[in-house]
């Protein structure tokens, strides 16, 4: 029985229960329907790149979507399928090699294709709900397989209805592109332009802006790499907080916020400036999204930071990312982050939410 600390990417949780690896289509659809029909408890693992599993592992059935494949319409349209087991920089790829944008921004995320809607993936200017189309997914509920369109996902800013894990499974998506000659999508991340030294709004070709993308990320220990210990990772393990505009008003002058949905923004205004609505809720009141990167920094928590013999540490490269430093229990990765969630709450009065799915864990 393999242990979760071989399975996810951050390297730490233990026995994974009865794993069952589902190579086609069909065999997923089965293993699923014969889990469910179980009074174990159950659950779908990907690339592992966004889960934290306790130390004790997981007491139950664990079905890893292995089926793989990408096709490309046949009638010109720029639309791709993919199936859920495909590895998500695969299907980048793909689409760079076949000219198609919407998606080039998103290289280098590791995992999953049929994660991808699980948080609506996203990075650097684009994110999944840009282009996906529908899900083929096979629901807990009926046993059946129906088609969602990504309207019904509830996609949002790293999340969407199915981030419970729990209600059934992906088996594919499609996502509808741009054909623009081999250009990419406008590019919508100040970064990202500036190391491809263009204007925000411009397009590049598109191996361009997976090169680039690809760079920033290493640089920031965001390419999944076992030799480089910074991205020994779930990646980010907090979100960006958003909270009212008023609350965001009391924070200290200097306080960056995020102009834009859905990602860390090509502009950072500081506070005070014209207001960047994200969103007005049913209370009127206006959102803003925070960084939760300051948040952290500005609490007095450094990269690099560890507490005293513990296995887990903030990378060296990005304070958002909490690291697995060799030897490191899931119990130590949770300690340090309610260690690091209790100190932005009391300077700042701002609760952090984790990004990964934890198993058998809370913060
Ligand atoms: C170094 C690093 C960098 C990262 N950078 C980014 C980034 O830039 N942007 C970003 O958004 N994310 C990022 N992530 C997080 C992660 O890569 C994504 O969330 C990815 O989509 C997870 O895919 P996975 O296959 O590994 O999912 P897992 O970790 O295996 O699973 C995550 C959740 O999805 C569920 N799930 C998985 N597959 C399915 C399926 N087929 N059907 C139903 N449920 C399913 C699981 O049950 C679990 O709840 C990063 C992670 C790492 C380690």
């Amino acid at each position: 029985m393999p242990d979760f600390s071989e399975l996810t990417t951050l390297r730490v949780g233990g026995p994974a229960g009865n794993l069952v690896e589902a190579t086609t289509r069909d065999e997923v659809v089965a293993t699923a329907l014969s889990f469910w029909g179980q009074p174990d408890d159950w659950m779908i693992l990907g690339g592992g790149s966004n889960l934290v599993v306790a130390d004790a592992g997981f007491d139950g059935n664990v079905l890893a979507v292995r089926n793989r494949g990408i096709d490309r319409a046949t009638d010109g349209v720029p639309r791709i399928r993919i199936e859920a087991g495909e590895p998500w920089d695969a299907v980048v790829a793909f689409a760079v090699a076949n000219g198609l944008a919407g998606i080039e921004a998103l290289s280098g995320i590791p995992g999953t294709a049929g994660a991808g809607p699980i948080q609506n993936i996203g990075a650097y200017g684009q994110q999944l709900s840009d282009v996906l189309v529908a899900v083929d997914f096979l629901d807990f509920d009926s046993g059946e397989v129906v088609t969602l369109s990504a309207a019904e996902l509830g996609l949002g800013y790293r999340t969407s209805s199915l981030k419970s894990g729990r209600l059934g499974v992906v088996l594919s998506l499609e996502l509808a592109l741009e054909d623009v000659g081999g250009q990419s999508g406008p590019v919508a991340y100040a970064q990202l332009a500036s190391a491809l030294g263009v204007s925000p709004g411009e397009r590049v070709p598109l191996t361009a802006a997976r090169d680039a993308v690809l760079a920033l990320r290493r640089s920031k220990g965001m390419v999944w790499d076992p030799a480089d210990p910074d991205s020994v990772s779930a990646g980010s393990f907090f979100t960006n907080p958003i909270v009212t505009e008023g609350f965001a008003r009391g924070l200290p002058a200097d306080a960056p916020r995020y102009a834009t949905e859905p990602e860390p923004a090509p502009r950072v205004l500081p506070l005070g400036s014209e207001i960047p609505a994200l969103a007005a809720p049913a209370s009127g009141e206006f959102m803003t999204k925070l960084s939760a990167a300051w948040l952290i920094e500005r609490a007095g928590i450094a990269r690099g930071f560890s507490l005293p013999g513990s296995g887990a540490a903030i990378s060296s490269k990005h304070t958002l990312a909490i690291v697995n430093g060799g030897g490191a229990t899931a119990a130590e990765i949770v300690q340090l982050a309610v260690y690091v969630q209790t100190r932005v709450e009391s300077e700042f009065g701002v609760r952090l939410q984790n990004e990964p799915v934890l198993v058998g864990l809370e913060l």
